[in-house]
């Protein structure tokens, strides 16, 4: 029932209009009563009357108002409050578009300055109302806040490539999206888990090899654990050590595989949001893990020879270039010795390819076992291998290249009832004994002095033979 489109103005009418039309029946109801018609039908108690029923009315008006109005005020403010939302989560989807907040400390509230809790202060409609808004909000909030932590992780994933930062800044704010004091990530290398990043936990590695961080990676389900005392894990913190708590280990799942395993340990219990928002964020880690992970594999098939599992020729060369330059700046000598199997094709053609194969892998291993660490040994052809030794002077490179020669000649790969003996030739040379302006220079001579052991007998060691005699 409306007149207008003010709910107050329609009462104030209907309730005048009550007064007058009661104001207007009361001296024929009076009358029918048995008052005296001479008194009820006179001009002035007929004034009296609607005066009376208009009084009334006014008054009645007034006190709905009061009474009413007050508590249409709750309702006001839901309105209001509303509004400052949707203009707030509006202005934040622009914002998401652009760049996010880096922490769930810089989110603002999304109600304004005021919050965005209502006082509930009565059980009727607008009680409920507000209890639903308040509800409605905070849901609202969170959704939001979520959303936007999920966002900025995802975004910060996406910024890195390589395990070791990645593993370091997920796990950062993992921690600080979900209040704990601690968390370490491991990944799935070979069957093993290995600790890719770990903050303020100070056993990681023990604890990557409890029985229950197994589980939950070969279940793949998120284990919740709340220790009473005794625990294993030790937090490290500024006054001391203490044990958490509360761990949550959380496998990271790439396509229904499990890639990696977090655990977050706090001093209370995680909550239902908390556990909400690291579903959210354990796709985004698995997505991220894998990509990493992808990488690191396609640079180290960039890098290494798959037979010998040595690095190729032109890794090898950028890692001789580096060598060679730091050698010159530091003023320190290098050597470079070039080898090559004797008569490899012979044994091809005897023994076949994958024999052929076996050998080029035995002598790879034998070369090895002779050397350094921060030797480099490269497959620099078909059966011709580069030893990098930086360092060396001319008489260590005379040594290492002997000890090579004999070990390789010492060896001896059985195929059926074939003892199959080897033997190889080197080269070698050092700067700045052989004083050159550029590695390749050493490169050339090295293999000018191998050419020089193969036309010499071969199984033997020339050094510093020059390519021009
Ligand atoms: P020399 O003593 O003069 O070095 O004689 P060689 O027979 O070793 O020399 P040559 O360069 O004529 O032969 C090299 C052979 O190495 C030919 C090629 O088929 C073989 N070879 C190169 N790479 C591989 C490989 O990956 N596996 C196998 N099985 N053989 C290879
Ligand atoms: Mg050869
Ligand atoms: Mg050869």
């Amino acid at each position: 029932m409306r007149i207008t489109r003010k709910v107050f103005t329609d009462l104030a009418l209907f309730m005048m209009a009550f007064g007058l039309a009661i104001g207007t029946v009361f001296p024929f109801f009076i009358v029918l009563l048995g008052v005296p018609a001479q008194i009820a039908f006179t001009p002035t108690f007929f004034s009296a009357c609607i005066s009376a029923g208009l009084i009334a009315g006014l008054v009645n008006y007034s006190i709905s108002r009061k009474v009413v109005g007050e508590r249409l005020q709750t309702l006001s403010r839901v309105g209001q409050q509303m509004r400052t939302l949707a203009q707030n989560m509006r202005s934040e989807q622009d914002l998401s578009s652009n760049s996010m907040p880096a922490s769930v400390a810089e989110l603002k509230d999304l109600c304004g300055e005021r919050g965005c809790h209502i006082k509930v202060d009565s059980d009727d409609e607008f009680g409920k109302s507000a209890e639903a808004f308040n509800l409605l909000a905070e849901t609202l909030s969170l959704t939001i806040s979520t959303e936007r932590a999920a966002h900025s992780f995802s975004n910060m994933l996406s910024n890195h490539l390589d395990l070791e930062p990645l593993a370091k800044v997920a796990i950062r704010q993992l921690m600080e999206f979900t209040d704990s004091t601690g968390g370490l990530l491991a990944v799935v290398d070979q069957g093993l888990l290995k600790l890719a990043a770990c903050e303020v936990i100070a056993n990681g590695d023990e604890v990557i090899q409890s029985s229950l961080i197994k589980e939950a990676v070969n279940s793949r389900k998120r284990q919740l654990i709340n220790l009473p005392e005794d625990c294993l894990i030790t937090v490290d913190h500024v006054v001391g050590t203490h044990q958490a708590r509360h761990i949550i280990v959380e496998p990271a799942i790439y396509k229904g595989v499990a890639l990696g395993v977090m655990v977050l340990v706090a001093e209370q219990a995680y909550g239902q949001e908390i556990l909400h928002r690291l579903t959210m964020f354990r796709l985004d880690l698995g997505l991220a893990l894998n990509n990493s992970l992808t990488h690191g594999r396609m640079r180290v098939l960039a890098t290494l020879d798959p037979l010998t599992e040595i690095y190729n020729r032109g890794f090898g060369l950028k890692r001789l270039h580096e060598e060679y330059s730091r050698a010159v700046r530091a003023d320190t000598p290098i050597g470079l010795i070039i080898f090559d199997i004797d008569d490899f094709k012979q044994i091809n053609d005897t023994y076949g390819h994958l024999l052929g194969d076996r050998v080029l892998v035995s002598v790879v291993k034998s070369a090895r076992r002779m050397l350094r660490e921060g030797d480099i040994l490269i497959r620099y052809g078909g059966e011709e291998f580069l030893v990098i030794l930086p360092g060396a002077n001319l008489d260590d490179v005379g040594q290492v290249a002997e000890r090579i020669r004999r070990a390789v000649a010492d060896m001896t790969i059985m195929e059926g009832e074939h003892a199959i003996r080897q033997t190889i030739s080197l080269g070698g040379v050092s700067h700045p004994h052989l004083n050159v302006s550029h590695e390749e220079i050493l490169v050339r001579h090295a293999d000018a002095s191998l050419y020089y052991a193969k036309r010499s007998g071969k199984n033997r060691v020339e050094l510093d033979r020059n390519p021009l005699h």
